[in-house]
């Protein structure tokens, strides 16, 4: 039994974040990019969970797979929205049964179209106090430091975060591009008397119209030089990757300057832009 409460105990974590592929190739470069991974020995990985519950089936699947093939454990993430109380359990008490004794506890997003989400749950709370019921895990959290989209004010936000987070064992934040967000928040919580851990995630993007379309879904701010850096380096694909490579660098060294718990890296199913960090930072062994 391996808690990423534990492991954040002894810390600092170095920990990647995969999606659940959708075609046989995709499959293919998850499973590579895990093994290419697994010889940097994360403390653990996560794995998401699809909009809507759409790739519910593959995360499962993955997440007990890579629980039991590797030396590491995965988290799964699992979102409530649209979901009902017994369907939740079911997978809660399955995942448990399985060895997985962690979860990112998350509410999900409202379906697009703006109908109904239906289900019995609305926000992430409801989720954690559930996996509390259901099983014995280590339970994380989102934590949004340029503030939740669908937050009405920046009060608000981190009030709701701070009860999130009280309730919670650890955080896990969305990207950011500049440290002094993550810095803000993490000050903004201690205020309100919360001091549970939240990792930063950071992103080596890989696609510039990629990185610019989940700022904006995200309202996060890209600041100018990062939109000059952008600019220059157009569509070219490498120089593109090399440029997500230098920032997440240049982003964790800020990160580790301010003190953190560990650091969360969004593999995005590729292991060659982790690879590079890591040897910017001599972590290689
Ligand atoms: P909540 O914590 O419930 O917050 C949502 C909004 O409700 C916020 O504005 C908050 O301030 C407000 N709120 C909270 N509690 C209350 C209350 N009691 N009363 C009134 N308002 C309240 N999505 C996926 O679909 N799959 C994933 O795998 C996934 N992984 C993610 C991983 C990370 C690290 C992050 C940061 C996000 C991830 N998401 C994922 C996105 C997430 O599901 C969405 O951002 C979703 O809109 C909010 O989820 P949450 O858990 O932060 O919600």
């Amino acid at each position: 039994m391996t808690r990423i409460a534990d492991l954040l105990a002894k810390g600092p974590t170095w920990s990647f974040e995969f999606f659940p592929p959708k075609t046989p190739e995709g499959m293919s470069s998850f499973d590579r990019a895990v093994a290419d991974l697994s010889a940097l020995e994360p403390a653990y990985v996560s794995i998401t969970y699809g909009a809507g519950g759409s790739a519910r089936d593959t995360t499962y699947d993955l997440v007990v797979r890579v629980n039991e093939e590797q030396a590491f454990p995965a988290m799964p993430h699992l979102t409530c929205v649209g979901h009902t109380r017994a369907e939740l359990v079911e997978l809660l008490e399955s995942y448990q049964a399985n060895g997985v004794d962690n979860v990112l506890a998350l509410a999900g997003d409202p379906p697009k179209d703006g109908s109904e989400a239906g289900g019995d749950f609305v926000f992430a709370t409801e989720l954690v106090e559930l996996a509390r019921e259901a099983g014995d895990f280590s339970i994380g959290v989102a934590a949004f430091p340029e503030i939740h989209p669908r937050s009405a004010d920046r009060a608000t936000d981190r009030r709701h975060l701070a009860a999130k987070l009280n309730q919670a064992d650890f955080g896990m934040s969305q990207f950011f591009w500049d440290a002094d967000h993550y810095r803000q928040m993490v000050d903004e919580l201690a205020d309100l008397g919360c001091t549970t851990p939240v990792l930063p995630g950071v992103m080596p993007f890989v696609s510039v119209a990629g990185a610019r379309r989940m700022s904006a879904m995200n309202n996060t701010q890209i600041p100018t030089w990062l939109q000059e850096r952008m600019d220059a380096v157009g569509d070219d694909p490498e120089a593109t990757r090399q440029l997500g490579v230098e920032v997440a660098t240049g982003l964790i060294v800020a990160l580790q300057d301010i003190g953190v718990p560990g650091i969360h890296l969004y593999a995005m199913n590729r292991a060659r832009s982790i690879q590079e960090i890591y040897d910017n930072l001599g972590l290689r062994r």
